[in-house]
């Protein structure tokens, strides 16, 4: 182990493991710049209001209308003219006539003259020649609650003098005719489809979400519930992929398990049709990647990679059918965090993300923790903040194959690749396990 750890310099080294050589990897940077600069963002089409949460927005969206539309009540209570009632008090209320009854959705047919008031429910229209509502709170409905509805009286006494606009929605007063609610770029979040339905939008355009196939491989992998015989394990990675694309934001269609023959992944990746990404995982280390790699290059082009990342170092990417493919390890911790660097970022921006980089927060390393192997670091670590500071420490069991680690962590932190030993104490980036993306 220390000579592949310590020895990547020497001669010997590099003729023993020449794919190995770390000159001839990748940095983290390097593969997830070139894997961004061949995707595209997904085409923009018209949704359904309902389907646009987590959504990009495609266009600025003006207000046709005023919103509210027109002039009506925030409360329950009268309309009048404050004028007419302005010594009303508690001691010496003013006596009205009501000339109408007016609820939400029905416009008004009386027009309440001096003396006179309109009975409101919150969001009617403002009868014309009203300017102010006083609450039934400050009438004698107050009083009289217990009369009502089926004894109304014809008059009420206003026991306060409003202001001048009190308790009045102005039409427009949230939005004017013309004004743009949303720009292009936004993310649509719950608010946001409340504004476009506030301004009578039922569709919008917005890019779509990528659709994401998700393809294992392997002889010895077996979905859940399958009989399952000895030397063979359940399928993790494409139910934990089909997570982590659906946090990212985009649309999963896991597509089974191709057996490790050309004929089987052959048929599975001709099957993979309408995709905007593909995500495989296994077969692409050193040892068995022969078969799919001869498959993915008949197929398209496919480039495989050794990247300076751990865990999750080899990894393969190319285009099928001018789909772009992501090979992500088969080790399920190496799946995972090679998907969170190269397949989120690779998602985010098909889904119009101006940002595609994943959240990164700074954390003081409580205890040091070895980087042998000159590549960057992803430890699944526990952070948390004490003092007011962000500290994180490496839960205890590390190995790429341990998925249950990442469950008990709470985040991955990096230790850059030119450290071969993080001492305690070192400022260092941590990626909060995400449970969404929006
Ligand atoms: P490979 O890269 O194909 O050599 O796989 C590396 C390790 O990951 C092996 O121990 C595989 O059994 C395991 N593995 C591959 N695919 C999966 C999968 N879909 N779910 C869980 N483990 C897997
Ligand atoms: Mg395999």
């Amino acid at each position: 182990m220390s000579d592949e750890l310590g020895g990547h310099k020497s001669n010997q080294y590099r003729e023993n493991r020449p794919w190995q050589d770390l000159d001839q990897m990748l940095s983290v940077d390097e593969a997830k710049a070139r894997i961004l600069s061949s995707i595209d963002v997904c085409p923009s089409e018209p949704v359904a209001l309902i389907d646009c949460h987590g959504l990009v927005l495609f266009e600025d969206v003006a207000a046709i209308e005023d919103v509210p539309p027109f002039r009506n009540s925030a409360m329950d209570g009268y309309a009048l003219n404050a004028e007419d009632v302005r010594s009303a008090t508690y001691e010496s209320p003013v006596v009205l006539a009501i000339v109408e009854n007016l609820p939400a959705g029905r416009s008004p047919e009386r027009t309440p003259g001096p003396g006179e008031a309109t009975r409101i429910m919150t969001g009617a229209v403002m009868p014309e020649g009203t300017d102010s509502v006083v609450r039934f709170e400050e009438t004698s409905e107050a009083r009289d609650a217990a009369d009502l509805p089926s004894e109304r009286s014809a008059t009420v006494e206003i026991c306060r003098a409003p202001r001048v606009g009190d308790n009045v929605r102005e039409a427009g007063e949230d939005i004017r005719a013309g004004e743009i609610v949303l720009h292009a770029g936004t993310i649509l979040d719950g608010t946001s489809l409340g504004i476009l339905a506030s301004v009578n939008r039922p569709h919008v355009l917005a890019i779509r979400r990528p659709k994401v196939g998700i393809l294992a491989t392997g002889d010895e992998v077996v979905d859940p519930g399958e009989p399952i015989s000895p030397g063979q394990i359940r399928n993790s990675n494409n139910f934990m992929l089909a997570g982590l694309v659906r946090e990212a934001g985009g649309d999963p269609l896991v597509l089974g398990v191709a057996r490790d023959t050309e004929s089987a992944l052959r048929e599975r990746l001709e099957e993979a049709q309408g995709f905007d990404l593909l995500l495989t995982s296994g077969g692409v280390s050193i040892g068995d990647y022969d078969v799919v790699k001869d498959v993915l290059k008949s197929e398209g082009n496919i480039d495989l990679w050794q990247v300076r990342i751990k865990p999750g170092k080899p990894m393969a990417f190319g285009h099928i059918r001018d789909i772009p493919l992501i090979g992500l390890p088969g080790n399920p911790v190496a799946a995972y965090v090679a998907f969170l660097q190269f397949g989120a970022p690779a998602i985010r921006k098909m889904r119009g993300l101006k940002d595609a980089s994943v959240n990164c927060e700074r954390a003081r390393l409580l205890r040091e923790h070895e980087n042998r192997g000159h590549r960057r670091h992803f430890v699944r670590g526990i952070v948390s903040e004490v003092a007011g500071e962000l500290i994180v420490e490496p839960v205890p069991v590390q190995g790429s194959g341990v998925l249950s680690s990442v469950a008990r962590a709470n985040c991955l932190f990096v230790i850059p690749e030119e450290l071969d030993h993080a001492p305690a104490g070192l400022e260092v980036d941590v990626i909060r396990r995400a449970k969404t993306d929006w």
